[in-house]
């Protein structure tokens, strides 16, 4: 179905403005593309890496396609390194590079150093300012009341040569782009500018729930970045509506909430609200957290958190919550490399959701996911398409070159192309590459799975028993969701899988191999303890038959290393002899890797 962006529609003049600028980026997709390239490498034609290629001046567009390779984060590392460790000469870019993002996914285990400099805020500021401009047009009155965004920011430190290394988000908050941004009334949360910027995650949650409850009936819209932090939002009101409610009823504030900026960002507020605090003691007493958002927040007009990706497993979970009467509005579609685009449907249905990239952005490229036939034999595609030449009903790899200094980098999302808006591209966002496990912003593989269940194997050994096979699964329903891996183990002790001390061991001596930011999501609690579930003998066995049943290859069957089909779930846990968890959090220290000053 089209989309009539036509500036008429706006709600105001800003809005008007906005869409216009989307309506000429979309139409110009190619003209904006090529411009966005030139200037990348004008500007960085004199930089370390770019040299190396030897682009020349005469058509450097066609000499950048001949000559520039596809990277991953793993080639750049070298470079990378050097800059952290201080190296100021322009490797990858000629503007300074102002700070890392720490992006979420991982490299050799721990969190892959993006570099960005000062000028993209600017361009992620804009790409945040279209946002209401779209959703306006779908959503009336926005204006007339508030956003209950819960928002975090998390540690961030500092590399060997002292520039920033911390969260693309965080790094926003902390901006005076966010922090002294001027008012409009579309963009008005309940949350104090002092509560998102407090480091301590309880403390900056208590107020923000806090302020929400106070503000109940100014709420329009509900959201957190992606849905299982709005998830943690509910747990904590499930875990904390009694010292809520009772501040509440007084008009103080708990002495646990220490943050003196923080305090002081709410003393305006609080009043003594007995009847706000009845209403809060009664609905979350009563044990039914059906549609509790909508009773809380009775005039929420729609969730505003992404559900496309891994975040779809939390959409059962949100209906029940929201009692299946709010859309899950999925606004944008970002990282930390770069932002990419936004949805112009942002009230459709989750599985209909399409991102429109903005060609303003970086420079983007396609490669064709899947095989090719060449000569009867199978092939990985090698050629880049550029944005405005992808086609309908394709999947590609993303491939982007950004002004921070990324060329022709591989970011790992695999999209699909489901329509044009004027020129431009629209994309479902399929799936991480690579990615088996993912209950927040971790994203485990499967090589970093295997390494997990090694490091099991090394306490099981010592009892003499072998893990024979292993599945796993992310378990959405709990909140925090946790990993679950399945085991069958071979054992001359029959009573290895109820040896509760060993098998614990075993969880945690996996959570401890597990990478970084699996391990930051598991102290932080956004992330529950790793279960182990033990099953009987022949299981995987089973499983195999199941495959094959449904048409598997007998020669060419592999035991899946994460299962989400409910048959196969089902019939894994019909054959479970024990469940362990992990006794405690795994060890994570913020400063993992960027205190390093040795060359990879
Ligand atoms: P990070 O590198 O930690 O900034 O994470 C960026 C990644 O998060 C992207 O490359 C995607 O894999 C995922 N992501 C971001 N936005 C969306 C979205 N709207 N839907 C699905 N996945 C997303």
């Amino acid at each position: 179905m089209a989309v009539d962006l036509s500036p008429s529609m706006a709600a105001c003049e800003k809005d008007a403005e906005a869409l216009r600028f989307i309506e000429e980026m979309t139409s110009n997709v190619r003209s904006v593309q090529r411009r966005a390239l030139m200037e990348i490498l004008t500007r960085n034609g004199g930089t370390e890496y770019l040299k190396r290629f030897d682009l020349g001046e005469e058509d450097p567009l066609s000499a950048f396609k001949a000559k520039v390779p596809i990277v991953s984060y793993e080639d750049l590392q070298p470079e990378i390194q050097r800059i952290a460790n201080g190296d100021r000469s322009p490797i990858l870019s000629s503007h300074p590079i102002s700070e890392f993002l720490t992006s979420s996914g991982t490299s050799a285990g721990e969190r892959k150093l993006m570099p960005t400099i000062q000028e993209e805020l600017d361009r992620r500021q804009l790409l945040y300012s279209l946002l209401m401009p779209v959703m306006n047009l779908y959503v009336p009155g926005l204006d007339k009341g508030k956003g209950l965004y819960f928002l975090f920011v998390k540690s961030e430190t500092k590399t060997p040569g002292g520039l920033p290394a911390r969260p693309v988000l965080t790094s926003y908050y902390k901006s005076d782009h966010f922090r002294t941004r001027p008012y409009d009334p579309y963009n008005v949360y309940t949350s104090p500018t002092e509560a998102i910027l407090c480091p301590d995650s309880h403390q900056s949650m208590y107020v923000q729930m806090l302020c929400g409850l106070y503000m109940r009936h100014d709420v329009l819209r509900v959201g957190a970045v992606f849905a299982s932090g709005l998830l943690r939002a509910i747990r904590f009101l499930q875990l904390n509506y009694e010292q809520l409610a009772q501040d509440i009823a007084t008009g103080t504030l708990t002495d646990k909430i220490k943050d003196r900026a923080v305090r002081d960002s709410v003393a305006g507020l609080l009043r003594p609200d007995p009847e706000l605090a009845r209403f809060v003691t009664r609905e979350c007493s009563s044990g039914d957290w059906e549609g509790i958002i909508t009773r809380v927040w009775p005039n929420t007009r729609y969730l505003d958190v992404i559900v496309t990706g891994a975040m779809a497993q939390y959409i059962p979970t949100l209906e029940y919550y929201s009692g299946g009467k709010l859309p899950m509005a999925c606004t944008m579609y970002a990282s930390s490399e770069c932002y990419f685009g936004l949805n112009l449907r942002p009230i459709c249905k989750p599985s209909e959701v399409s991102y429109t990239i903005m060609p303003n952005m970086c420079f983007f490229e396609f490669l064709p996911h899947g095989d090719v036939e060449r000569d009867g034999k199978m092939y990985s595609h090698d050629e880049l398409v550029e944005l405005a030449d992808v086609e309908v009903g394709q999947e590609y790899e993303l491939v982007i070159t950004t002004y921070a200094g990324l060329y022709r980098y591989h970011v790992g999302d695999i999209l699909l192309v489901t329509g044009f808006h004027n020129k431009a591209p629209q994309f479902k966002f399929v799936r991480r590459k690579n990615v088996l496990l993912s209950i927040d912003s971790d994203k485990t593989d499967e090589s970093e799975l295997q390494k997990a269940v090694d490091a099991a194997s090394q306490v099981l050994r010592g009892a003499g028993a072998t893990v024979v096979e292993y599945t796993s699964y992310a378990d959405a329903k709990t909140i925090p969701g946790h990993y679950v891996v399945y085991f069958e183990l071979m054992s001359s002790n029959a009573a290895i899988s109820n040896n509760k001390v060993m098998m614990e061991e075993c969880c945690i001596e996996m959570e401890e191999a597990l990478n970084a930011v699996y391990r930051q999501g598991r102290v932080g609690e956004a992330i529950g303890p790793l279960e182990v579930r033990v099953v009987r003998g022949g299981t995987f066995e089973e499983l195999m038959d199941y495959a094959i049943s449904r048409g598997a290859s007998i020669n060419q069957y592999k035991v899946p290393r994460c299962v989400s089909f409910t048959p196969i779930m089902e019939l894994l846990d019909s054959r479970v002899v024990s469940k362990h968890f992990s006794p405690r959090c795994p060890t994570f220290n913020p400063n993992e890797r960027v205190t390093t000053t040795t060359t990879i």
